[in-house]
């Protein structure tokens, strides 16, 4: 007895790839630990010694000092090619 066959619907195709994709982009990205606010690009994180990571509208609304501020990249820094002069 022939089986069925499955036919995947355009729009669930579409669906699952961009959640796919968006979840790809949120997977190495640290969210603000008070907030939840993603950090935007050129912002600057501040790393506190509980393992906290805030942003910058948070910092203020914290006692003592980070052990650490680094900023935000964009997802492609790094990677881009650069002209060397020699
Ligand atoms: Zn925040």
């Amino acid at each position: 007895m022939p089986r069925a066959a499955v036919t995947i619907d355009e729009q669930d195709l579409e669906r699952a790839l961009l959640r796919k994709s968006v979840a790809g982009l949120a997977g190495g990205r640290s969210d603000c630990a008070d907030c939840g606010r993603a950090p935007l690009v050129g912002e600057t994180l501040h790393r506190y010694e509980t393992g906290a990571t805030v942003c910058e509208l948070c910092r203020p609304l914290r006692r003592g000092e980070p052990v650490a501020s680094e900023r935000v990249r964009h997802s492609e820094y790094g990677n881009a090619v650069r002209v060397r002069r020699v």
